[in-house]
């Protein structure tokens, strides 16, 4: 049976990606050496790092005023790592609430500093982005959540704001082209666009850094990570090194524009089979539809568990909703094929026949 993965993370990455790094286990680039083997601190391993900054730094169009780390952890660790860096006690910076892992980042925040909750979309169940709200001017920064993973919803242009803009992507960076100078802060975990989890991709304007009273400690300063590239302590190799592969595979494949064309189709396909089958129903604002991960439900919820397990027979990974929300989360990563988004949508009009 041909399995389609639509795991939201850890979650689908190039074939060829995994087939490079399975032959690196064993040998890396012939040297002899597994690339679980290699010091850090070697040429081999200094080349897949600045490989992997100079692809980000490319996709993204970054210049000179931006750095690109390679940090331990997941996009959790950044939700502490940012305010702890640029928040101090008596400072207040600004956080949308546009689901659980914005509200997490607020949580965190307001250890270190005063929060203030800009815009809450709680009110209809975050199933929308809501754009009109007014940032204080005193704020130190405006933390956005990209993509919410789980509800299922997606900024499609980033807010206008007088103060520094920071963005959680984990859920779809790299999936389609922007003005990324907007920010002053981009984090990523690397567990589902980009690589292994285990690392985080952290993009930072040096400009933001160094405004704060607070000793930072070492492992979690990021001028110091600056300072020793990305390489203070042992980075975690493999993940790093799956990063770089997969970067490659983007950049080999027609970069951002290429990413976002297939990320149209594939949400256009989805999307459009939900809204024509009377058994579908999705809940969120059709202007804030995420590309990456579509959440929706079955009209009947009688009908849930017979579709899931329908989904689960016919090799459909990782389609269950989220267990706070219920329902279906179908996630279309950069490395899914439309074949597996086109076998889905064959199954969900298999399903309404019958259902109907
Ligand atoms: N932010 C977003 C948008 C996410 O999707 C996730 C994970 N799904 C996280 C943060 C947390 O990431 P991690 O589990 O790697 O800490």
């Amino acid at each position: 049976m041909s399995v389609h993965n639509f795991n939201s993370g850890p979650s689908i990455l190039p074939k060829t990606v995994m087939e490079e790094a399975s032959r690196a286990i064993i040998d890396f680039n012939g040297t002899g050496l597994s690339v679980l083997e290699i010091g850090h601190r070697t040429p081999l391993f200094q080349d897949v790092l600045q490989e992997a900054i100079g692809s980000v730094k490319k996709l993204m169009e970054l210049d000179d005023a931006y750095e690109v780390l390679f940090l331990h952890g997941g996009a959790t660790t950044q939700f502490m790592q940012v305010p702890m860096n640029l928040l101090d006690n008596n400072e207040t910076a600004a956080y949308c609430d546009n689901g659980i892992w914005g509200k997490k980042a607020a949580k965190e925040a307001s250890l270190f500093g005063n929060v203030n909750v800009v815009a809450d979309t709680s009110d209809r169940s975050h199933t929308y982005i809501k754009k009109d709200f007014a940032v204080p001017a005193d704020a130190k920064y405006l933390h956005i959540t990209t993509n919410n993973t789980v509800e299922g919803t997606q900024w499609h242009q980033y807010p206008e704001v007088a103060v520094p803009l920071i963005g959680d992507m984990s859920s779809d960076i790299f999936s389609r082209p922007a003005d990324f100078k907007k920010f002053s802060l981009i984090y990523a975990g690397a567990q589902k666009n980009m690589g292994a989890a285990g690392v985080n991709m952290v993009v930072v304007k040096k400009d933001i850094l160094g405004t704060i009273k607070r000793s930072i400690p070492t492992i979690m300063d990021y001028r110091k990570h600056i300072e020793a590239g990305s390489l203070m302590n042992t980075p975690p190799v493999f993940a790093v090194y799956v990063s770089m592969l997969t970067l490659r595979w983007i950049i080999a494949e027609g970069g951002l524009k290429e990413m976002e064309q297939r990320s149209n189709a594939k949400s256009a396909l989805l999307y459009n089979t939900i809204d024509s089958l009377p058994v579908f129903t999705s809940r969120i604002a059709k202007e804030d539809r995420s590309q990456t991960n579509a959440v929706f439900f079955l009209s009947d919820p009688q009908l849930e568990a017979p579709f899931l397990d329908l989904c689960k027979k016919e090799g459909m990974v990782g389609v269950k909703g989220y267990r706070t929300i219920g329902g279906v989360r179908v996630s279309m990563y950069n490395a899914l094929p439309i074949s597996s988004v086109q076998a889905f949508c064959d199954l969900m009009k298999e399903f309404a026949t019958k259902n109907g």
